[in-house]
């Protein structure tokens, strides 16, 4: 079985590589040399955001790879600190211009802050839509939305998000935003898909990947494959970023199917913060 990365159909007619790698806490002076590493085994979708403050080097190993820009697939997310309309749109522009593109594949609003901003995330997602109608940005999508964030989205304004990134894993279902997603067509991409490798030496999990003879986190990365999510996950390490890619080449059944996703823990198994309070603001 070829190691072949499949794409994903958005609800907007584009597509986007199922696999991808993530940059988030990748240092700005490592970010190239991850990235490149990450292209040059194969992978052709990058996550990063303004918040991450690597955009310009992501640009860079992406230019330095040698590959045209329309074979990779570049993820970008608008800071908390620029939900008004107007400063919406000079990030777009300064997101476009650090990265040195003048398209990018997918823009997102990083968090809802339904506490700042009086509640007003809707603006914040017309001001994407116009990106995406003047073609700087060929799908909009949102991160962090709980399901009440995405029925205002799509009760109050006109473009239905292509993709939620939510946080996901084995200790983290999201099972309610992600049948959100699928009764919508709005495509779930699970952030921290190892939890930060908080997963990766739980028992269940190690007695699989011995059962398959493949590493816990291509057990884990694979049960997200096959339950239709997106990822990327992050590693500065060579080997891991190699490991993490080699993932569609075995194929886990449903017993150790039900065995990883019966390690829910609900609410306790979150990594990162509640979208409902979640409030940070960079300085
Ligand atoms: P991940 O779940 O991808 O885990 C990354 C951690 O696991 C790192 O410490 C890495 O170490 C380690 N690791 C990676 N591969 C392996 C492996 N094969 N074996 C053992 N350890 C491994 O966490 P992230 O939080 O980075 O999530 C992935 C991406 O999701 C982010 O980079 C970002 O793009 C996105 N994200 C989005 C958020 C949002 O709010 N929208 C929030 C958080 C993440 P090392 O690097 O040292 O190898």
């Amino acid at each position: 079985m070829a190691n072949t990365i499949p794409r994903i159909s958005l609800n907007d007619g584009n597509t986007i590589p199922q696999l991808g790698f993530g940059v988030f806490q990748i240092e700005p002076r490592d970010t190239a040399a991850a990235v490149g590493r990450a292209l040059e085994i194969g992978y052709r979708h990058i996550d990063t955001a303004q918040m991450y403050g690597n955009e310009a080097e992501v640009g860079q190993a992406i230019r330095g790879s040698g590959l045209d820009r329309g074979e990779v697939f570049v993820t970008s997310k608008l800071s908390n600190a620029f939900h008004r309309p107007d400063d919406a749109r000079k990030a777009f522009e300064s997101t476009l211009s650090t990265l040195k593109m003048d398209y990018i594949d997918l823009f997102l609003i990083h968090w809802p802050l339904p506490t700042l901003y009086d509640g007003d995330f809707v603006s914040t997602w017309q001001t994407l839509e116009e990106f995406q109608r003047d073609g700087r940005a060929r799908s909009i999508g949102v991160s962090n939305f709980q399901v009440a964030h995405l029925e205002r989205l799509i009760t109050e304004a006109r473009v239905v998000p292509a993709v939620n990134q939510v946080e996901v894993h084995p200790y983290f279902g999201n099972e309610e935003v992600r049948a959100y997603g699928r009764k919508h067509n709005v495509i779930t991409e699970a952030w921290s898909p190892i939890a930060q490798g908080n997963v990766l030496s739980d028992p269940t999990v190690a007695d699989i990947a011995e059962l398959v003879g493949r590493t816990p986190a291509q057990v884990v990365l694979r049960w997200h494959i096959q339950r239709g999510d997106v990822i990327f996950p992050k590693s500065t390490t060579p080997e891991r970023i190699e490991e993490n890619f080699r993932i569609f080449d075995f194929e886990l059944d449903d017993a150790a199917m039900e065995r990883i996703t019966s390690l829910d823990r609900g609410a306790a198994g979150r990594q990162g913060g509640d979208p409902d309070t979640f409030d940070y603001l960079p300085a």
